[in-house]
Order: C-alpha cells, then structure tokens, then sequence
C-alpha cells in the first residue's frame, strides 16, 4: 500500500471565498476512503480539483508513483492517467443496451485497454464487468428501462471497464433503495480491493457498510480522519456536522 493521490496545502478561492483552504489529503492504492461533510464543506470542488476541472490558487496534487502534478495536466490527460469519475446523476446512453454501452466504454479513447482488445474480447470483456456490477443478466436490455440504482451500477462498470487507478464516486446510494444500497456498498468495496476508490456522501448508515476511512471535510479544511466511529467522537465533528 502507497500514497497514490497526495494533496498538499490546496486552496481554492472562488471571489475571495474559500472553498479549499490549505488542504492536505492522501490516498493510498488500494483503499476505499469516503469523504464526508455538510452541504458547501468542499467535497465538489475536492473532485473538480483532482480531475482538473477546476486548479488551485496554491498547493500540489500529485499522483502516481512518478508524482506528476496533476494541476499542470488537463482534463483529458488525467482522466488518460486513469482518473475516473462518477457524477451523482447516472449518465448512459439509455438507447443502448447494456452491453453496448460497456463495450463503448472498452473503446473509449481513455482506456488503456481499448488498443489491445479485439473486438471479439471486448463483448468478453464487457460481459465480465457487467457480473463485477451485477447486471450479467441484463446485458441486452435497453439501459433506458434499467431501474436508478442499476443505470448507477452500469456507469460505475462503464468506469471499471476503463481500468482507473482512482475513482471518484458522487453519493453513489442516493435515491437507491436499501437492497440497491447493500449491492453498492459490496461493488465499490470489492473494486477497491485493486485501486484508490473516493466516495462523497452524505448518507451516514452507507459509510459505516463501507467500513473505511473517513475524512471529515468542513469550510474546505480536513476537519478529523479516521474510522467513522473516531471521526464521529470527534466534538469538533460533533459540533459542526452532527449538530448534537
Ligand atoms: P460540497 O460539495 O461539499 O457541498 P462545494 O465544493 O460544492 O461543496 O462548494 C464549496 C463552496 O464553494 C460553497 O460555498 C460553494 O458555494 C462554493 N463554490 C463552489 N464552486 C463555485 C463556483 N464555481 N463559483 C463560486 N462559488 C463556488
């Protein structure tokens, strides 16, 4: 186990207003960590900076065992260094089937693999992403009429299908029902047994299934780290997130 992700006293300000403020933050490969904290804390612009959508004002974000800076890259060569990306909303395309949509994801021009598999590997290989999600048994359905917790499970396998050293996940078990969320909690805990998986959420009972380290973010800042049962004794914690 490595550092993958180092954040080294990050800050971003949006007119004058600090989003990010002197964060420090590492990631080790493999780990599950989930970062969590009240609405406006940072976690959005955390995984804007790390993907590059956004750059700081100041610090480093370094990644990889060469420790490239990935504040000098652009989007698309992050997301080349294998930086995925989960947005909250799913996003597939809803007139294909599920099949169509992993082996788009194999081709992607992302993905490591896409030069290396032949076409025939990559319905092989589409079809063994979508058992590592749970939708073996749906592979030609249209993903239009999939339910909201699995179109989710079939954009997090269209990212698996892209080989990420990191994904970022946005509260994957919003809107899920409990069964769906119990399926979640299993995917990214599995998929994080070989890379760096970053969870945002807000859901406190999904955090604990995950069993992981937690970083408690708060006015931009790492407020406590730690097991959920640490950080939530925590009485800054306590103050600021729990309200009790
Ligand atoms: P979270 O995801 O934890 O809810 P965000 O990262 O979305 O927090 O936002 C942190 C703070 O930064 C908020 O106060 C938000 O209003 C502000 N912010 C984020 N992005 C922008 C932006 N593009 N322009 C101005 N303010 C922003």
């Amino acid at each position: 186990m490595s550092a993958l992700l180092e954040v080294s006293g990050v800050t971003k300000s949006f007119d004058g207003f600090k989003a990010i403020d002197n964060l420090s933050l590492s990631v080790n490969e493999p780990e599950l960590r989930a970062i969590i904290g009240p609405n406006g804390a940072g976690k959005t612009t955390f995984m804007d900076l790390v993907t590059g959508k956004t750059r700081p004002d100041s610090g480093t974000i370094r990644y990889g065992e060469l420790s490239r800076d990935l504040t000098a890259m652009s989007e698309a060569q992050i997301a080349r260094a294998g930086i995925g990306r989960k947005f909250q909303k799913p996003t597939v395309f809803e007139d294909q089937t599920v099949l169509e949509n992993l082996t788009m994801a194999l081709a992607a021009p992302r993905n490591p693999l896409n030069v290396l598999l032949r076409r025939p590997d990559r319905s092989a290989r589409a079809a063994a992403v979508a058992e590592e999600v749970g939708l073996e048994k749906d592979l030609n359905k249209r993903a239009g009429i999939l339910s909201h917790g699995q179109k989710q499970w079939l954009e997090i396998g269209m990212l698996l299908a892209q080989e990420p050293r990191l994904l970022l996940v946005d509260e994957p078990a919003a809107g899920m029902t409990t069964a769906e969320r119990e399926r979640t909690t299993a995917m990214l805990v599995e998929a994080a047994k070989t890379r760096a998986v970053v969870v945002i959420e807000h859901d406190m009972e999904f955090v604990r299934r995950l069993k992981c380290r937690v970083t408690v973010l708060h006015e931009g800042r790492s407020l406590a780290e730690g097991s959920l049962d640490h950080v939530c004794a925590d009485p800054r914690v306590i103050d600021v997130y729990l309200g009790r």
